[in-house]
């Protein structure tokens, strides 16, 4: 790959890879990746209406994360400060730092 490539690449801050032969391209809009502790959730479903293009209820009512790069970090930080039992934590994919919960 060329160094304008990649260059391009991370202004574009898409991210390429190649699955069952076909390349995939994702638009990374940030740096928090978020994820849920499912034995805390207790579906109050504040994060799904915050960040619904990234969280989503499942079939049993936990929430799931469905995309990371639905809204950016901004939003699916304060979909994780919304809930009321703590159940999603943010890392900071650059430093891998938890940056929610604070310890
Ligand atoms: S806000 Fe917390 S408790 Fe409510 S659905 Fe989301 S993860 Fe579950």
């Amino acid at each position: 790959m060329a160094v304008s490539d990649i260059i391009q690449k991370r202004l574009d801050g898409v991210e390429q890879h190649e699955e069952d032969g076909k390349l995939v391209q994702t638009k990374n809009i940030g740096r928090y990746k978020v994820a849920v502790i499912r034995d805390k959730c207790i579906s109050a479903a504040s994060c799904v209406a915050i960040a619904p293009k990234v969280f989503q209820l499942d079939e049993e009512a936990i929430a799931t994360v469905i995309s990371q790069d639905g809204h950016d970090d901004e939003t699916k930080l304060l979909a994780a400060q919304s809930c009321p039992t703590a159940a999603i934590t943010v890392t900071d994919t650059e430093t891998g730092e938890q940056v929610w919960p604070v310890e």
